[in-house]
């Protein structure tokens, strides 16, 4: 499936911590509790499943939820193949045989028939059904369901059930603040310690104006992308108006008064 990726335990990605998530994420895994992350795109929600996944020693299982995802394709479908049909775990399945990681990622996106297997993996059943063969397979030691989703203004309608959400202790992610983000867009990119620092310091001046308005912001990602393209020799101000100001919107007003923060303040 091509939204799925498995990553074995290779270095533990770097991770820059915000507040107490790691341990958080710990916890909750010791506890067997499912985790929520909430926060804006390019916040690091992917990045601290990754780097706590490496920590814990668990596989990773990750699949991008979109509208078309269904119940199907987290638990596994029977396939024909020369006449014979055999029955085809999908990503949630392994992940919950292997004692692995799975983290849904965009989860409110998915369709709502993928809750009817989420909700006894959540709770205290730990129990995953697969309809379709009539198995139950309690989750192995080790697994950990985590979902993670953005909860801007266009997903307050679809958000998620109180029923689902109930079942998760909760993370909230920001950007990071100031110092943690310039440490986090040097070590990315390579960049230096003041590229790093006017990034972050036009990022400020960017969310300011456009976290009302806009669905995505100047995201930590957007910022690590421009430093990149600095330390590939582009200017910075070019860098910074291809990776982050033209990325956000195509709204010309919008890009207009953007274009006017970056030059005001890079
Ligand atoms: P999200 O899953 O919230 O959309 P990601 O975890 O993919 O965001 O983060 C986007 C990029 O930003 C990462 O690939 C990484 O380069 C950088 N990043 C963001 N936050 C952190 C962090 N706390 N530590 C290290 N890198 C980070």
């Amino acid at each position: 499936m091509e939204m799925q990726s498995a990553r074995s335990l290779a270095a533990t990605p770097f991770y820059a911590e915000q507040a107490d998530e790691c341990a958080l994420f710990a916890q909750a895994h010791a506890a067997r509790l499912p985790l929520l992350i909430k926060g804006p795109t390019g916040c690091g929600k992917t990045r601290l499943v990754e780097h706590m996944a490496a920590r814990l020693g668990r596989p990773l299982i990750t699949v991008s939820c979109h509208d078309d995802l269904s119940a199907a394709d987290l638990v596994g479908r029977h396939l024909i193949s020369g006449g014979d049909t055999r029955w085809c775990d999908g990503p949630l399945t392994r992940a919950v045989r292997e004692g692995a990681i799975c983290y849904l990622d965009e989860v409110v996106e998915a369709r709502k028939d993928t809750t009817v297997v989420l909700h006894p993996l959540a709770d205290d059943r730990r129990m995953l059904p697969l309809e379709r063969t009539g198995e139950l397979i309690p989750a192995a030691p080790g697994f950990m369901l985590v979902i993670s989703y953005n909860p801007g203004y266009q997903n307050l309608l679809k958000g998620l059930k109180p029923s689902t959400r109930q079942r998760f202790v909760a993370l909230g992610l920001a950007y990071p603040a100031p110092e943690v983000e310039r440490g986090i867009v040097a070590a990315e990119s390579g960049c230096t310690a003041e590229t790093a620092a006017r990034l972050v310091h036009l990022a400020e001046a960017l969310r300011r104006l456009t976290e009302q308005d806009l669905e995505e912001s100047a995201s930590t990602r957007l910022l690590v992308m421009a430093a990149r393209l600095a330390v590939a020799g582009m200017p910075l101000q070019r860098a910074a108006e291809a990776a982050i100001v033209d990325a956000l919107t195509d709204d010309p007003e919008t890009v207009a008064a953007l274009h006017e923060v970056l030059a005001a303040v890079l």
